[in-house]
């Protein structure tokens, strides 16, 4: 699972607001296939542990209770180079910054509730993925079951 694979979260605010089908709109319309995806909803320790490369950084305990307040909608994507394309398509963390035509320049509401996340590395992509997903619940453009 390198290179064409990333991981992505459509975050608590977004989804409550009802955006999650029009950001899955934009990512299908942008050549990603989705290989997994569900709506789930993150307990705290859950949230801990995914975000726990961030755990020294003084927006942790804020990142942990905002991303375990609501459910989230968890999806593995396919494109070639998929990491960098898709975090081309969400545009930058802070939503002040992101450039016009990007998912958080679209749907962010601030720094912290900004709409997505993307893996920001293909080994970081599969951690992720397997954070969420058994690989029965993943499949091929033809519907057949991945790995
Ligand atoms: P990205 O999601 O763009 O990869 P980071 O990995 O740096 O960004 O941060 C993870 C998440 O932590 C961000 O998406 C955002 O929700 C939150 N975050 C990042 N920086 C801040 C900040 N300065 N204040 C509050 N929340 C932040
Ligand atoms: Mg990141």
């Amino acid at each position: 699972m390198t290179g064409n694979y990333t991981f992505t979260m459509i975050k608590p605010e977004t989804v409550i607001d009802g955006h999650a089908g029009a950001i899955l709109e934009m990512i299908q319309a942008a050549g990603f296939r989705i290989v997994a995806m569900k709506m789930t909803k993150l307990g705290k320790r859950e949230a801990e542990m995914f975000y726990e490369v961030h755990k020294e950084r003084p927006f942790y305990g804020e990142l942990v209770e905002f991303m375990s307040s609501a459910p989230i909608v968890a999806a593995i994507l396919e494109k070639e180079n998929a990491v960098e394309s898709f975090r081309n398509l969400i545009g930058a963390t802070d939503p002040a910054k992101a450039a016009e035509g990007t998912i958080r320049k679209r749907f962010a509401k601030s720094i912290s509730s900004n709409a997505v996340h993307g893996s920001d590395s293909d080994e970081n992509a599969a951690i992720e993925a397997s954070f969420f997903f058994a690989r029965t619940e993943r499949y091929t453009a033809n519907g057949e079951a991945c790995w």
